[in-house]
């Protein structure tokens, strides 16, 4: 089918350049977690993407078990990618991970050269493509030495598979050891990946200083808390949300009255704010430049609207952040 994106679609998106690379990436990032697998609409998944491209943002990140069934969101990106994306492959930042179980026997998962080289060349052609931007080390691998992992990642690079590389879920020192190894080998480590929201902040006690000084970026996923931070479960469990689905990282048993009570209260400045608590949640994770893009899910294109105009207010006052510590206390 014939997609002609927005003449538009450079217009409101702010990109930020990654750690000191020469690569900018867009503020608000699309993740594919959920909602593109086996299981979902694909034209759903064509309008998320579409939309999204439209908006301005030129980043998509996937990984290799993403679906349901795993594997199967990189396929429904691949039929994206031959069709409507295919004149504007140079345009879009694509990454990857391998790093939790994907396949059965002992080279199936975590962070072994084996594991990690056979797993993208499988990613790439599920997505029909020649090379991916960014590939990730998903998970640190307590089993193999990181010299091992980090000479893949290096290898992976050199062989032109991978543009730059990146980690996800690597505590401080790990990081730190990570971004060493790599420098030495000559392939900067160009981005971390970190879960980090209002209601997860372990990023801020180290992990942060260490990205800084190492001239590393850093991507955040689940700056929502899967939605909880937005005002979708203030009136309850919707029928089409992520709770209300088979999700085993977020279902009723998360939505304590503690959570929700304070998601009433950050809802009460966002509103102050003019804003939606989706934008605020996302602007507060932005605040201080420390982090290059929030990594959003979406179900919807209403909610990639939503969130990608929280970038019209950005700022805070030093009452307003005052307020939201007390709250998240
Ligand atoms: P979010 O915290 O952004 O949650 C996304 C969900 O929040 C959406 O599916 C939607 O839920 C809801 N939502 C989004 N925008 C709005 C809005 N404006 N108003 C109301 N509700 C909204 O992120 P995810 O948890 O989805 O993670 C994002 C990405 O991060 C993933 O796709 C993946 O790429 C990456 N990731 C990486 C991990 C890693 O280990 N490296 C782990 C987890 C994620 P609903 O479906 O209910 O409508």
């Amino acid at each position: 089918m014939v997609y002609n994106a927005s003449s538009d679609r450079y217009s409101t998106m702010k990109y930020n350049r990654v750690g000191r690379s020469g690569l900018k990436i867009p503020a608000v990032s699309l993740g594919l977690w959920h909602n593109f697998g086996g299981i979902d609409t694909f034209e759903n998944g064509r309008a998320l993407v579409r939309h999204a491209f439209d908006l301005g943002i030129t980043h998509f990140d996937l990984a290799n078990n993403y679906g349901p069934p795993p594997g199967s969101a990189e396929q429904m990106f691949g039929q994206l990618m031959a069709t409507d994306m295919k004149p504007y492959r140079d345009e879009m930042v694509i990454s990857t991970k391998a790093g939790y179980y994907m396949w059965e026997g002992p080279y199936g998962e975590w962070g072994s050269r084996k594991y990690l080289i056979s797993s993208l060349d499988q990613s790439l052609k599920r997505m029909g493509l020649d090379y991916v931007d960014i590939f990730y080390h998903h998970r640190p691998d307590p089993g193999t030495p990181l010299e091992e992992t980090m000479m893949a990642l290096d290898h992976i690079v050199r062989s032109g598979k991978a543009l730059y590389v990146g980690i996800s879920n690597y505590r401080a020192p790990e990081a730190k050891e990570a971004i060493a190894i790599l420098k030495q080998l000559g392939t900067p480590l160009l981005i971390h990946q970190p879960r980090y929201s209002m209601f997860d902040r372990w990023i801020e006690d180290g992990l942060q200083d260490v990205l800084e000084e190492g001239g590393v970026g850093s991507i955040v996923f689940s700056p929502l808390e899967q939605g909880l931070l937005t005002n979708r479960y203030l009136g309850g469990i919707p029928k089409d949300s992520r709770a209300a689905g088979a999700s085993v990282f977020l279902n009723e048993g998360n939505l304590t009255a503690d959570k929700l009570d304070k998601v009433r209260r950050l809802n009460e400045i966002a509103l102050e704010r003019g804003q939606s608590l989706a934008q605020m949640a996302l602007a507060w994770v932005l605040r201080g430049d420390r982090v290059t893009s929030v990594l959003v899910g979406a179900s919807k294109t209403s909610q990639l609207d939503d969130n990608v105009a929280m970038l019209s207010r950005l700022e805070f006052s030093a009452e307003e952040l005052e307020r939201i510590e007390a709250i998240l206390k």
